[in-house]
């Protein structure tokens, strides 16, 4: 990954990075923040590569990932790059004051350092304070970064004296578009996309037969709660039921019905490119044709009705029972 791949998913954070490495003015502490999958980990590294890249393009800043350098960084085993991650629940006073020790030697290789703390928000508070000391008083040629999804855990004073980049999360039309790089199907790569904003969980939801057979259920259903070629209700009990098992499955799949229903509105709004079962086109058409808006717009209200019952631990088949009724009605309106 260079500074242009992460352009694309983290537009300002690179250009922040970049800037600084082009004025040789990078902060002594950086404080990476923001949700789960959003590159921060790939981020630090790529920093790491720019700032000890032996051959580095001057213009680009792009490291070249082929010197010594990069490539002891790409395999995880620079002596001057080190990674802090939890030691159990924490991390913990030594693990920080180890480090900072062995960072206020000389190098081996330079006098370049560089060191990244993974969920810097389990810090002890004895952790924290170590770490403190050390970005009040940074030794020159050394640079930091937090890495967090929770930078509101952080103390005050360590947040005010790092340089926050906040990493923001992918849009769905993004993710699913680099999931189809990736060889993945495109309804799949779409379904993924709308259920997380997490790359590397849609990439597992992608490769998840379970997802992918929930996907085939939920079109099942749907086509039989909106045609007459079989009883969804008895469909539910044959088929359904056995694959959503779980509470935290069947709210999944009352997702998948969410989209489905999202994409027949999409028919109406004539805003096809954001259709999620890409390939059931035809039949989406055929159900915006008998539905009004206003009908969609109610069905989708009994299913968010059903999510909520879900949660409050009502009986998962009377729920689906109700709600089968619910989207099979022509012209129930609004609950
Ligand atoms: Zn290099």
């Amino acid at each position: 990954m260079g500074f242009h791949d992460l352009a694309k998913q983290q537009k300002t954070v690179s250009r922040i990075l970049t800037n600084a490495l082009r004025r040789d003015q990078l902060a002594h502490a950086y404080l990476f923040e923001g949700p789960k999958g959003t590159g921060k980990r790939q981020a630090a590294s790529l920093l790491a590569q720019a700032y000890f890249c032996q051959t580095k393009n001057d213009d680009t800043i792009e490291p070249c990932q082929e010197c010594v350098n990069c490539r002891r960084i790409l395999s995880g085993n620079h002596p001057d790059l080190v990674w802090v991650k939890p030691d159990g629940k924490s991390i913990k006073k030594e693990q920080v004051s180890n480090l900072l020790k062995e960072f206020s030697y000389r190098g081996v290789e330079s006098i370049r350092k560089f060191f990244v703390i993974e969920e810097a928000d389990k810090m002890t508070a004895q952790a924290a304070n170590s770490l403190l000391k050390f970005i009040e008083e940074p030794s020159p040629q050394t640079i930091a970064v937090l890495i967090t999804e929770q930078a509101h855990k952080l103390l005050d004073t360590i947040v005010s004296r790092c340089q926050t980049l906040t990493f923001i999360p992918l849009p769905e039309a993004q993710i699913a578009e680099q999931l189809v790089q990736q060889n993945i199907s495109e309804p799949l790569a779409k379904l993924s996309a709308a259920v997380t904003n997490d790359i590397d969980e849609a990439v597992d939801y992608c490769h998840d037969e379970w997802f992918a057979k929930a996907r085939q259920l939920v079109i099942q259903l749907m086509e039989g709660t909106m045609g007459q070629s079989h009883s969804p209700l008895l469909m539910i009990y044959d088929q359904f039921f056995p694959h959503f098992d779980e509470v935290h499955k069947l709210d999944i799949g009352l997702d998948f019905i969410l989209y489905w229903l999202r994409d027949i509105l999409a028919i109406h709004l004539e805003n096809e490119k954001d259709i999620v079962f890409i390939d059931q086109i035809d039949i989406l058409k055929n159900q915006a044709l008998k539905s009004s808006m206003q009908q969609i717009t109610g069905k989708m209200s009994a299913v968010l009705a059903a999510k909520k019952r879900l949660s409050a631990n009502v009986n998962l088949q009377s729920v689906m029972e109700q709600l089968v009724l619910r989207l099979q009605g022509g012209s129930h309106h609004a609950v």
